[in-house]
């Protein structure tokens, strides 16, 4: 029968490769490194580290990430084993020794007797006779790939810096500071005129606002980022501060069509908008807040905003060059391009980020293409998964809302608010006393994450149990 062919040999195509195989499927794993390098890669291991050493928290009960290495431990993942075997001192985070665990992925599917590995850049549009395909090449597509999926897809952009404002918990907002009010009231579609979070600004604090974005520490652009355009025009925060004291009174901070009512008789000076980012209403980004500064600096500058002093933030702002497709609009629930499905993504590609994140939408590829290869079709992990919860982000779980454009889909980290709201939050402790401020959110964290590896192993059990019998 026909092998799977999977395009690149990252976090995603190698443990794509591992689960297709493992489910009793030839694989072929086209890699061009070393003959054609990355700006960013330095070997020709597979699942080169980039940057980081880090898969961050290992915490199954308490964050995203680390619940998602549980999931992904669950089914037998190759990059999971290969972290675990090579872990080093980091807290509670899991960190590796980088040519360990590259080694070791390399060493693995290398040495399964259903994979060949073939170095060879894909350079255009996979050949038509390859009918089943997962290209996991990476934000840092070969550009002659990059070209060709572009033309497929109709879109007028792929590689791009991506502006990144910082996504907020809604739950951690304080709403007797800010309010919900769209500017003018206005409706529209699908809104309902109170669409937004709005937070004030005396004129003292807005003075002290810019003072500290002009301060703040910013990231240096690398050299290779410098030919990019930016997407949009979209400048960072910090930029538009710089080009005169009252830019940003007059851009994304202006104070009109809004009344507070905490406070109607007085006008603020300033307004920051959040706006809607999930379909849970779980996530708020900062509108036109989108920025160089650094993490640390983030935090700081921006919860001086009244309303966001306490803010939790799903991920921070961020601008750098990336390749992604418009997953809500171009993929199917099985990671296909809707436009040809015997092509199917996996990977930052497909918008999600990190490595992690990355290694995992290659899981699910390389069980959905394994269950294609057998005429079979997977039922996706269910939403209050990790796993699911990501695939949601991806593959429609992003909200068009109102001004936010066509290409408001933005790559993402894995975070609890991309889960569904439990049915019974946890309000007392298991004493019978009252849970108080943040021991709720640690509660909840907890019960969304044993809810998490309850219905996967459900899943597990009905879904690919059956799979592998058939
Ligand atoms: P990759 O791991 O990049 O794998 C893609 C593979 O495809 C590569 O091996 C590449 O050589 C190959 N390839 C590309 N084009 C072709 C082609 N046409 N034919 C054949 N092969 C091809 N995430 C973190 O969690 N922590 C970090 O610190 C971090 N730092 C990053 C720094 C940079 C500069 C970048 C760009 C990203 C960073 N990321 C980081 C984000 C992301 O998680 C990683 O890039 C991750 O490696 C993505 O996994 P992937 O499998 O999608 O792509």
């Amino acid at each position: 029968s026909q092998p799977v062919h999977i395009v690149g040999a990252g976090l995603a195509g190698s443990e794509a490769a591992w689960q297709v195989a493992n489910s009793g499927i030839r694989v072929v794993l086209h890699e061009m490194r070393p003959h054609r390098m990355t700006e960013a890669h330095r070997t020709e291991g597979c699942a080169e580290l980039v940057c980081s050493n880090s898969f961050r928290s290992d915490d199954a009960a308490n964050n995203a990430v680390g619940l998602l290495h549980a999931e992904m431990r669950r089914l037998g993942s190759l990059v999971m084993r290969a972290a675990d075997g090579n872990q080093v001192p980091a807290g509670g985070a899991l960190a590796v020794d980088r040519d360990g665990f590259s080694a070791a992925v390399t060493k693995a599917l290398n040495e399964h007797p259903l994979i060949e590995i073939s170095r060879e850049e894909v350079a255009g549009l996979p050949p038509a006779d390859w009918s089943n395909v997962i290209v996991a090449t990476g934000p840092l597509t070969s550009a002659p790939l990059a070209d060709a999926i572009r033309q497929l897809t109709d879109e007028s952009a792929l590689a791009f810096f991506d502006a990144i404002a910082p996504i907020v918990h809604r739950d951690s907002i304080d709403m007797s500071v800010a309010w919900f009010q769209s500017r003018y009231d206005k409706v529209g579609p699908g809104g309902t005129g109170a669409d937004y979070i709005n937070c004030p600004m005396t004129k003292d604090q807005y003075d002290a606002f810019v003072a500290a974005l002009l301060d703040g520490e910013k990231v240096d652009f690398k050299d290779w980022e410098t030919n990019t355009p930016y997407f949009d025009g979209c400048l960072p925060v910090e930029v538009m501060a710089e080009r005169g004291h009252e830019t940003l009174r007059h851009g994304p901070m202006k104070p009109v069509g809004l009344t507070n009512p905490h406070n109607p008789t007085v006008k603020p000076y300033a307004i920051v908008q959040l706006r809607q980012d999930n379909k849970l209403g779980t996530l708020y980004n900062i509108v036109g807040f989108q920025t160089k500064l650094k993490h640390g600096a983030q935090q700081r500058v921006f919860r001086t905003i009244p309303g966001l002093e306490k803010a939790e933030f799903a991920r921070l702002g961020g601008l750098h060059r990336n390749t992604f497709l418009n997953s809500p609009k171009l993929l199917d629930a099985q990671l296909r391009l809707r436009a040809q499905r015997r092509l199917r993504f996996a990977g930052q590609m497909t918008g999600c980020e990190g490595y992690v994140e990355s290694a995992s939408v290659g899981l699910i590829a390389g069980l959905c293409a394994a269950a294609d290869a057998r005429g079979l079709s997977l039922t996706p992990p269910p939403p209050t998964t990790a796993l699911g919860a990501l695939l949601g982000h991806i593959t429609g779980g992003h909200i068009e809302t109102i001004e936010a454009g066509p290409r408001s889909f933005q790559p993402m980290n894995v975070n609890f608010g991309l889960f569904p709201p439990l049915t019974n939050p946890p309000t007392k402790k298991p004493d019978g006393s009252r849970l108080r401020g943040n021991e709720k959110t640690v509660a909840k964290k907890q019960a969304m994450s044993s809810r998490a590896l309850a219905d996967l192993d459900h899943w597990i059990a009905d879904h690919l149990r059956v799979a592998a019998a058939a």
